[in-house]
């Protein structure tokens, strides 16, 4: 019996629960301390309330015996991925209902495409990014090369064309950076991703906070994108559904390699590995999309959009230097005074009772740098931010 060796070389996660045992600690020395969190990944506001309702009627069609509903499509119900592929025709892009898949969440997505790939492929992931990406790669044993993404490039790396890539990660908007790709620079990637006959995992697990119209919501926005990439998305940060669970995939039937197509394998993983999402969440999901549903995640995103709006304009007062924020709930701030990140961290906590992020949790080229979140509450945002302009 042999066990999975590549699980040595999967870094022990210590970021969040550093940060939670420094709060811990800081707040039992002293209890009277309000403290600020800003460093929160997570939603704060409830469901919106067209997707409580469709969650408690398919709840109760469950409970009779004329609507129940069994074992579904794993791929999905059909009333979702409508609703889905009309979400997309929204900003002008065509997909087939039958290369949208229903999951989970973009997590277990962009950790489960790998299976459709060989150990034996370069990988591309941008650093700083989402964990993710590199500790299922390393999982699998994988050759990563990173890209690197610095305030010389605005945290956005471009392609090299020397450089070998079979499986090219993009996230945009980013996590932590909150940077997010012009059309030109997504063209580019695709140019070159065609060029390598490389497939770029897309995930725009944040596209619902992209504000400018310039700025596209979707890689398949960019010509010939459908022939190298698959995307990724989620209704976590959309429409608040952290605990409630869903996400789809885009695998377009025009994709393909060595006269094998994606969608079909993935399907066939899909319909093999996995059992699809519960009928309410997706009753749930699917009112999302509607006219009031997306009105009601508007409103939602407006609030963590004041919150990122409010810590923008406190950094430029303070000539901090920082991107971000505009089209995403993320800042990521160049720490002041030249200081490392796990520094400025307790600086902050210790002088002003904010809590963030340290940029170097989420890659090598994050130390130095921090990120803030917009999901807290406005008038805590506006506390923290009178609280760091006092302090700077
Ligand atoms: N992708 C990125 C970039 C994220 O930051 C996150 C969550 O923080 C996810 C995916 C996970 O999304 P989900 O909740 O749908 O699994």
């Amino acid at each position: 019996m042999k066990l999975n060796e590549n699980y040595k070389n999967v870094e022990e996660s210590y970021l969040f629960s550093l940060v939670a045992t420094k709060v811990s600690q800081y707040t039992k020395q002293h209890p009277e301390a309000d403290i600020i969190r800003l460093g929160i990944g997570d939603v704060t506001l409830p469901l919106p309330q067209p997707a409580v309702n469709a969650f408690l009627e398919g709840a109760a069609q469950q409970g009779k015996s004329e609507s129940f509903h069994g074992y579904g499509p794993e791929q999905g119900y059909l009333f979702l991925r409508e609703a889905v592929r009309d979400y997309y025709e929204s900003f002008g892009v065509h997909i087939d209902t039958e290369d949208i898949f229903i999951s989970d969440g973009a997590k277990s997505d962009v950790g489960n495409i790998l299976d459709l790939f060989d150990k034996d492929n370069t990988v591309l992931i941008p650093d700083p990014v989402y964990p993710v990406y590199r500790d299922t790669n390393v999982m699998a044993g994988r050759d990563i090369r990173y890209l690197n993404a610095n305030m010389e490039n605005g945290f956005l790396p471009l392609p090299d064309p020397s450089q070998k890539a079979d499986i090219i990660y993009i996230c945009s908007p980013n996590n932590p950076t909150g940077a997010a790709y012009s059309r030109e620079q997504l063209k580019a990637w695709v140019s070159y991703a065609k060029e390598q006959e490389a497939i770029i995992l897309y995930d725009a697990a944040y596209e619902a906070f992209i504000q400018d119209p310039d700025l596209p919501r979707s890689i398949f926005e960019i010509e010939g994108a459908d022939t190298c990439a698959i995307e990724f998305c989620s209704l976590s940060k959309t429409a608040g559904f952290t605990g409630t669970r869903c996400g789809y995939t885009v695998v377009p039937h025009t994709l393909e390699r060595e006269g094998m197509s994606l969608r079909k394998m993935w399907l066939r993983r899909q319909t093999t590995k996995f059992n699809g999402v519960s009928y309410p969440v997706q009753k749930a999901a699917a009112a999302v999309f509607t006219p009031e549903g997306l009105k009601a995640c508007r409103e939602h995103i407006a609030v963590y959009r004041e919150n990122t709006r409010i810590m923008a304009e406190t950094l430029k007062r303070l000539g901090i230097w920082f991107v971000g924020g505009k089209n995403s709930p993320y800042i990521w701030l160049k720490c002041p005074f030249g200081m490392q990140s796990w520094e400025f961290f307790d600086f902050l906590l210790e002088k002003a009772n904010i809590v963030g992020t340290p940029g170097s949790g989420f890659g090598k080229n994050g130390e130095g740098f921090f990120r803030l979140t917009g999901f807290g509450k406005n008038e805590d945002t506006q506390k923290a931010m009178d609280r760091l302009q006092n302090l700077l």
